[in-house]
């Protein structure tokens, strides 16, 4: 197994940001071109999913609807850093997501794209790779 790390830059407390072509990357270092890739978040205020990237409105939906389901302020949140939203949206969404990898290559859907989300930006966060063989 191969793990590769690298870094995000988030600029909004939500965001959506198109890391496709980095899991690419470490899917291309890894010279393995039969299996899977696995793409784990560590953090507990943002996620991991893949969706649409031909339209921008989807991701912009996306991030409205998280927010109209699970609202930045509710009387009942009692977690003291006030970030109570941004922990039930990355449970929500998941940590963790998995891509075939065959002929060295990720296997999306036309319009799928990988995309890191961000629940509690702006902040520098980490996105793991590990890309297994079999
Ligand atoms: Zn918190």
């Amino acid at each position: 197994m191969h793990i590769f790390t690298f870094d995000i830059h988030s600029r909004r407390r939500d965001e959506m940001i198109d890391i496709t072509e980095r899991v690419a990357k470490a899917v291309a270092d890894s010279r393995i071109a039969e299996g899977l890739a696995t793409v784990f978040v560590p953090h507990t205020t943002a996620g991991v999913t893949i969706n649409e990237n031909a339209d921008p409105d989807v991701v912009h939906d996306v991030l409205a609807a998280l927010d109209a389901a699970v609202p930045h302020e509710r009387d009942f949140y009692d977690h003291h850093e006030g970030n109570s939203a941004a922990h039930v949206k990355s449970s929500l969404v998941g940590v963790a997501t998995q891509v075939l990898v065959r002929q060295g290559r990720l296997v999306l859907g036309t319009w799928q794209a990988i995309y890191f989300c961000e629940f509690d930006g702006p902040r520098s966060r980490q996105v793991h790779v590990a890309v297994t063989e079999g």
